[in-house]
């Protein structure tokens, strides 16, 4: 249960005063539904108001506060024209503008020969000064309530800057005086406010330098966030594994008839993280590692051959892709080295149904089946293994912390083999995956070569397709990607199945030109990729659903439009479906439109390297954590106080201090622990805490 301590903090936006229904719909938009969401909601600019100039002395373009006499009103003639009210001060005369104003607003808050304080952005045509719509306007006796300095919030249309900011102040003011959850003698060294006074710092920036991540009140409220992130993490980690694990020790018999079979030699990065997985097996702890490895780095053979290990020692395993296709994918490429080793393969997807499934099912309970690939199909109820010890993950970014509890709860403890070929920063890595052991495979596989990117406009459509028509008549196999980038899915594959057609044309008879997208059908999917792994099709028209894991040696060239709305992480994913066989291969990033100065750099990114860890932290300099572990990807919570980019050294210091409070205080029941405790549930961490056996 929420601790009553922040029950002011999850109430509603809608119990601030000055808060509707409107207003409130607005808030929860930019913001969230609650007060905390509001204080979380930190500002991302400052309106310095403390430039007091006197008119004939103010700088043009400038926002200044300015003390003035009213001199006059001069109401707009025709409507079209604006209402002007002129004022002085000893200096010069200044014309205030108002568009579509009501005379008797004016009247009433700039009345003649009254002195007022005004503020806004000041302006200057040919020898006369102005200000248009004076942001403030104050009588010299309210003049304690005028902000010298203005926080700036993220927006959206229709909600108003000064609504906002209300609000915020109003969630302000309902912060109730916390129980100090860090360390004292580490908050007095690092000189960082408490949490509310820092929530007030943090919200009332005087500078532009307020708003930097460095400043003690922002490190503090994110190694609030960090900690509790860890400490979660480590929770669920230390629940996961608070069940002992068994010993799995193979024989090596079956992993040295799949090597034999093999047409090429392991890597030594692969045989290292091969080793360290098979020891985390061996123990008596049971194994949560993650394997990472940039794409096409060869992870699919290291997860056979610790499956083998599992079968080996007498046990099942099973390997869970997201989607279908990929299922599909696997169990294809490692029938052959599953035939070799005599191993029994089998798959478990939503297309398995009626007397098949049951089939499977029954064979996977009598232990008939090794080695179990499937899609998340591989949760449902009436899945039992006879004896399930190692289950990999493929993907992984596709599945959120959640799921690998799911697997967790299957059966007996099994361990745990997750795989992504996200490369994700280490600083990410830890905060998504904090809970886990990290292998990685470095490198590639030998004999690649690189693939040969090029930034081109679609002004040049044209040129390309050219030059692809011969490639395809020579023999190359091609993907272009038309990706989702509408916000109706319906114009998009309309737009696609549009490319598709003028390709066919554009190319010729000869070459054929397969489609696959999302809304398919998974048959007619797979049908698509077989076609084209085939060679049947030498182009295949796609949305992104090419993006994870597909593997078809032969296609050389990789054709992404609008490549300018990928993240790098995304394109780099794309450009590894090419450059996997022998053949030169190349990828064209063609963008629409003129091309911002961000986008310009990615796509330089794109050029410059075929290094998926630079990608990444460039992807995330670039693009901010927000997006790169934001729900979609990653499935868990992104940051709202913590740049992971920026706060790196403190999400260190946050996950060493995580290990060392569970290692002194494991069930949280000190008084400290009793604040942490408040911690987790004011970042949501509410599951986490449930996993203390006193809760
Ligand atoms: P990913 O890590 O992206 O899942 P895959 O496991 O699909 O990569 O491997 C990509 C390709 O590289 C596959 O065709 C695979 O057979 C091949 N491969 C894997 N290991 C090696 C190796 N040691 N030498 C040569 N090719 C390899
Ligand atoms: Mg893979």
């Amino acid at each position: 249960m929420r601790p009553a301590i922040l029950f002011p903090l999850f109430a509603d936006i809608r119990t601030l005063s000055g808060v509707g229904p409107k207003l409130e719909k607005l808030i929860a938009k930019v913001a969230g539904p609650r007060l905390v969401d509001l204080v979380f909601d930190l500002p991302v600019g400052v309106i310095d108001r403390s430039y007091r100039p006197k008119i004939a002395a103010a700088e043009p373009g400038r926002i200044a506060t300015l003390e003035v006499n009213v001199l006059d009103h001069l109401p707009a003639r025709v409507k079209s024209q604006p209402y002007k009210v002129r004022v002085s001060d000893d200096t010069a005369v200044m014309e205030l503008v108002f568009f579509r104003a009501l005379p008797d607003y004016l009247n009433n808050i700039l009345p003649l020969g009254s002195k007022r304080l005004i503020s806004g952005k000041v302006e200057k045509f040919k020898e006369r000064w102005q200000m248009a719509h004076p942001d403030y306007v104050v009588a010299p006796k309210d003049i304690a309530s005028f902000p010298l300095h203005e926080p700036v919030y993220g927006l959206t249309e229709g909600l108003a800057p000064k609504s906002l900011a209300k609000a915020v102040r109003g969630a302000l003011e309902k912060v109730p005086a916390m129980p100090e959850w860090q360390d004292a003698a580490f908050i007095k060294q690092r000189r960082w406010p408490r949490f509310g006074e820092a929530l007030a710092t943090a919200h009332g920036p005087a500078h532009e330098a307020d708003l930097s991540p460095a400043t003690p009140a922002r490190e503090r409220l994110a190694f609030d966030e960090l900690l509790a992130n860890q400490l979660a993490l480590l929770l669920i980690r230390e629940r996961m594994r608070g069940s002992k694990g068994r010993a799995v020790a193979g024989t090596g018999e079956l992993k040295a008839k799949a090597i034999a079979a093999l047409p090429f030699a392991l890597t030594d990065a692969q045989l290292t993280v091969l080793a360290e997985i098979e020891k985390d097996m061996a123990s008596d702890r049971r194994m949560l590692r993650l394997l990472q490895g940039d794409v096409g780095s060869g992870k699919t053979v290291v997860a056979l051959l610790a499956m083998l290990d599992a079968v080996e020692a007498g046990l099942q395993a099973a390997l869970m892709a997201p989607t279908e296709l990929l299922v599909r994918q696997h169990l294809a490429s490692l029938e052959p080295y599953a035939a070799a080793a005599g191993v029994r393969l089998a798959a478990l997807t939503g297309r398995e149904r009626g007397p098949q499934r049951d089939a499977t099912l029954a064979a996977l309970a009598a232990g008939e089946i090794d080695i179990l690939i499937g899609t998340h199909a591989l949760f449902s109820e009436d899945v039992s293994f006879r004896d399930l010890g190692l289950a990999v993950v493929d993907e992984q970014h596709r599945f959120g912390v959640h799921q690998r509890m799911k697997l967790q709860s299957k059966g007996r403890p099994a361990d745990v083999l997750v795989m992504t070929a996200t490369p994700i920063p280490r600083t990410l890595a830890l905060t998504a995956y904090g809970d886990m052991d990290v292998s990685r495979i470095t490198g590639r596989p030998p004999g690649r070569k690189p693939v040969e990117t090029r930034v081109m406009s679609a002004a040049r459509l044209d040129d390309l397709i050219t030059h692809l028509r011969v490639a395809l008549n020579r023999g190359a196999r091609a993907y272009w990607v038309c990706p989702l980038v509408e916000e109706s899915e319906k114009i998009d594959l309309a737009a696609a199945e549009d490319r598709a057609a003028m390709l066919k044309q554009a190319l010729g008879s000869a070459i054929r030109v397969g489609r696959v997208h999302g809304k398919m059908k998974a048959a007619e999917r797979d049908a698509a990729m077989s076609a084209f792994k085939a060679g049947e099709t030498q182009l295949l028209v796609a949305t992104t659903v090419i993006e994870v894991g597909v593997d078809v040696p032969e296609a050389t060239i990789m054709v992404v439009e609008h490549a300018e709305r990928f993240g790098l992480a995304q394109l780099h994913q794309l450009r590894g479906r090419v450059g996997r066989g022998q053949g030169k291969s190349s990828c064209m990033l063609v963008y629409h439109g003129a091309l911002g100065e961000t986008a310009k750099a990615r796509l330089q990114t794109m050029r410059d390297t075929d290094d998926g860890f630079v990608i990444a932290e460039e992807d995330l300099r670039l693009r901010g954590p927000g997006e790169m572990l934001g729900k979609r990807q990653s499935g868990d919570e992104a940051f709202r106080l913590a740049d992971p980019a920026a706060h790196a050294d403190l999400l260190a210091v946050a996950h060493d201090d995580a290990r060392l409070i569970l290692a002194r205080d494991p069930e949280l029941k000190t008084p400290r622990g009793e604040a942490l405790r408040v911690l987790l549930y004011l970042f949501g961490r509410d599951e986490a805490v449930r996993y203390l056996r006193t809760g």
